[in-house]
This record gives structure tokens, sequence and C-alpha cells, in this order.
């Protein structure tokens, strides 16, 4: 088999961006963070303070001109994401951002545009694409799908870990609740909601090194291109 693409969808805190991006990079596929790509769209709502409890006109014309992409970053060859050209990668982790991404990726204009996209993406196969509703909706004909879960205490642990170590400071029970509110509002909405795909294979990652959870999707993989 040639390229083949991998969806790694999940709960938030299981690792899945950290896993998705080393995978893409020991086959030299790219990888599509597309968790990003809905804190884009939020941060854009936020700052032209466009309402977004409900699909609108309004807002689904600022969609249309919107423009989300990844580009190689400068000093650090690490991709990052934009917004009509500008570089957000730092503001879409911030609190506010956090607490308005799951109510925006609720809006069925905001999904279809954000699948189409992500679909045209990965057309060519050689993706590595973590999110939501990767194995369900915007590839169900991935030739790999992973689902990752893991304990509460521990996702929320390496969220606030992980958000430490770029600057921010917030509490565990904070961080916690956060988790709580996302992963109720994304596996309740109607449009594409976060589900384990039935031939999608899970892995629990609350008693994994990260190292033992890239090898377990690498292996996956590896087998499937050398069928
Ligand atoms: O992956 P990350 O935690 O950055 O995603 C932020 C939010 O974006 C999720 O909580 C979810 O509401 C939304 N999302 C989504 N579908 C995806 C990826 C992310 O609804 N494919």
């Amino acid at each position: 088999m040639g390229k083949i693409n991998i969806a790694i969808d999940g709960f938030a805190g299981c690792g899945k961006s950290t896993t998705a991006k080393e995978v893409a990079r020991r086959f030299g596929y790219l990888y599509i963070d597309t968790g990003a790509m809905y804190r884009a769209v939020t941060l854009h709502f936020l700052k032209e303070q466009i309402p977004f409890e409900k699909d609108t006109e309004a807002l689904t014309k600022s969609l249309q001109k919107l423009e989300i992409d990844f580009v190689n970053g400068q000093a650090n060859g690490k991709r990052t994401v934009t917004l009509n050209g500008q570089a957000v990668e730092k503001e879409i982790r911030s609190p506010e951002v956090n607490a308005a991404v799951s109510p925006v990726a609720t809006l069925v204009s905001v999904r279809h545009a954000l699948v189409a996209q992500q679909q045209r993406m990965a057309l060519r196969k050689g993706v590595v694409m973590d999110g939501r509703d990767i194995g369900t909706v915007v590839l169900p004909d991935a030739e790999l799908k992973v689902f990752m879960t893991a304990n509460m205490d521990i996702r929320a642990e390496r969220r606030l870990a992980e958000m430490q170590r770029k600057g921010m400071t917030a509490t565990l029970e904070e961080v916690k609740e956060n988790l709580i509110l996302r992963d109720k509002i994304d596996s309740t909405r109607a449009e594409g909601p976060l589900r384990k795909a039935y031939d999608a294979i899970e892995i629990d990652t609350s008693y994994l090194k990260i190292e033992d959870q890239i090898e377990i999707v690498v292996d996956l993989a590896k087998k499937l291109i050398s069928a």
C-alpha cells in the first residue's frame, strides 16, 4: 500500500496532538491539527465581536472571508496555524478561546466550512489528522483510525503541565472544569459529535508514556502501509 490517511480522535488531554505530530514526522506525512482550526474561527468571532450563540447570516458571511492555514514557523520549523495570514498559535490557546471554542464548534455553518477544508487537505493522502469527528465525518475512509481516552484527573494534569510549559497560569480545578464542560458539549452536539468510529482502535493512554503511545500508532500504521 502507498500513503495512507490516519485519523486520531478522542478527548482533550489524551496526547492526541503530540502523538499525531510525531507519527506524521516519522512517516514524512502532513500533520493537521483540526482543533487549531476551530480555535482560530473562535478567535476571529471573539476579536470581531460576532455573536456565536447560533448560526446567523452575519456569521456565515464572516466565515466566507476567513482564511485558515498552516505555515512552517520561521524560528523552529514548527507548523503554526494562521488566521487571514497572521500567526495565531499562542492566542488560540488562551482561556477565552478555551471557554468559547466548544459552543462555536456546535455551529453547523462552522463545521461544514472546516470539514470541507479538512477533506481537501487530505485528498492526496499522507495525512495525520487529529480532532473529534475525523474518523466518523471528515475521513470515514481513513485506513487507520485511532480513538484515545484517558482518566479525567490524568488528562487535567497533562493539560495543566502543557499550559504551564507555554507560560500560562491556571489551577488544576479550572482546567478540569473546562475539560468536563468541553467533553459534554462535544459529545452531545447534533453535528459531528465526539464519537468513536465503529472501526477505530481504542487506546486508553492513562498509564502510557507518550513514547509508548506513539510507538503503538506507528506500529499500526507500518503494518497497514506494508500490507
Ligand atoms: O483539540 P482541541 O482541544 O484543541 O480542540 C478544541 C475544541 O475544538 C474541542 O473541544 C472541540 O469543541 C472542537 N473540535 C471539534 N472538532 C474537531 C476538533 C476540535 O469540534 N475535529
